[in-house]
Order: C-alpha cells, then sequence, then structure tokens
C-alpha cells in the first residue's frame, strides 16, 4: 500500500509547542504515516551564536521521541552547507516507491516566497504541497503564484491523489508561539516551560543554551 510521508522543513531554533501541535494536527488530518522534521543547516553567519546545528537536531530528536507519526529527518544537517529543498524532495522520492505521496508542508508566507526559491518549478515533480493557512487570513497570492494555483488546487487535501503534484490548504489556527518569543525569554533569564516539551527543556538548561552569558 502507498505510504503518505510529510516533510517540514525548519530552523527549530528551538523546537516548541507550535511546530509540534501543527505537525500533528497535519499528521492527522491527512493520516500521514510519517512526517519527517528536518532541520535545516544554515550558514554560519545566520546561527544562533553557540547553539549548533547538531544540539537543534537533538531538540528535535528529544521533542518528537515516542509520538508517531512524527521523526526527525537529518539528512539537511549531514551536508555542511544549506540545501535546496528541491535536491531534498529529489532524495526522499529516491528513497520511496513510485506511489508513495510525499507531502511539502509550508506556511502562507513560505508558499507566498516560492518564485525565489531554487528550481521552484520542479518540487511539484516530487511531491504535493499542503499550504498552512490561518482561517482567518485573506492573503492574496504573488501574480507568480496564480497560474500554478489555477491549474494545480485542490480544495480537499483528503482528495490529493498520487504521488506529486496538486496543492492543497490546511486550515489550522497557529498557537501563538515562535522561537524568537523563546530565545528572547530565555536570553533575558525567563521561563519557557509549557512552550517547549519538557524534554526538550530540559536539554536546554543541561547545556546553557539561549541564555545570555552565552
Ligand atoms: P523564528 O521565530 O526563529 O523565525 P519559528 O518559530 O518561526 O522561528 P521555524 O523553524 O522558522 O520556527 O519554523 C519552521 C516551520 O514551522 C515554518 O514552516 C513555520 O511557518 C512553522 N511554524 C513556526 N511557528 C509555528 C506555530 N506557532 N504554529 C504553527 N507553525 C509554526
Amino acid at each position: 500500500m502507498a505510504k503518505r510521508i510529510g516533510l517540514l522543513g525548519g530552523t527549530f531554533d528551538p523546537v516548541h509547542i507550535g511546530h509540534l501541535r501543527s505537525a500533528l494536527e497535519v499528521a492527522d488530518a491527512l493520516a500521514l504515516d510519517e512526517l519527517r522534521l528536518a532541520p535545516n543547516a544554515r550558514p554560519p553567519h545566520r546561527d544562533t551564536p553557540q547553539v549548533s546545528a547538531q544540539q537543534r537536531l537533538e531538540m528535535v530528536r528529544l521533542a518528537v521521541d515516542g509520538i508517531p507519526p512524527l521523526v526527525v529527518d537529518d539528512r539537511e544537517l549531514k551536508r555542511d552547507k544549506p540545501s535546496y529543498t528541491v535536491d531534498t524532495l529529489e532524495l526522499m522520492r529516491a528513497e520511496l516507491a513510485a506511489d508513495d505521496q510525499l507531502f511539502l508542508l509550508l506556511g502562507w508566507d513560505a508558499f507566498c516566497g516560492l518564485p525565489s526559491w531554487h528550481r521552484w518549478e520542479e518540487l511539484l515533480q516530487h511531491c504535493h504541497i499542503l499550504v498552512l493557512q490561518r482561517p482567518d487570513a485573506d492573503s492574496e497570492p504573488p501574480d507568480a503564484l496564480r497560474n500554478l494555483l489555477a491549474a494545480r488546487s485542490v480544495s480537499d487535501p483528503l482528495a490529493l491523489t498520487g504521488p506529486n503534484g496538486n496543492i492543497a490548504f490546511v486550515w489550522q489556527t497557529p498557537l501563538a508561539v515562535s522561537a524568537t518569543q523563546i530565545r528572547q525569554l530565555l536570553a533575558s533569564g525567563k521561563s519557557v516551560r509549557f512552550l517547549v516539551p519538557d524534554a526538550v527543556l530540559a536539554y536546554i538548561d543541561a547545556h546553557g543554551l539561549y541564555r545570555a552569558s552565552n
């Protein structure tokens, strides 16, 4: 039987309940067999000082441990430079059966930025795109995406058939949490309990991550 695999990329600096809850809701709604959280490699100048890629990865690993179908995918960090999403999808696709379904999860903002992505027009050759949209949003897509949406979007994400090629919107209310907010709280010595899983909090504390003294 064809598998249904999702991919959620991000910096996860650090991973938080906004990412996890959203990922779990999509995985449930779409009955995914696996939803891979893939931390991105970043150019060194964009890394948070003293929080390494390995540490971001380890926090995602701790966050998803024992929470199927969420899993961690470390392939982008195995290379030492940022990789393009299209390359990641190509590699994932090569490991899957021809009829397995691959879903790339993108927030609306990321989706609107697609036309600036490397080989973006090839993305749908490898996957379907799930655009995570807020129920209260009334955003207009950029012109460059209008034709694509007209040609490729289907209204019901559960109606996506075949391994790749279509776009669907998944409506969800995101939790008002961001990694930026978490870094700021920690830098000012405040607690982030309940904003990240306890295991991630313990890791942050044990390694003194994001504290002002770092
Ligand atoms: P930062 O504050 O550092 O920009 P972030 O919290 O937005 O980070 P990212 O690692 O950039 O986290 O996000 C990875 C993915 O998770 C992106 O697609 C982003 O849109 C999504 N995401 C981030 N925060 C939330 C949230 N609270 N709810 C749902 N999705 C989220």
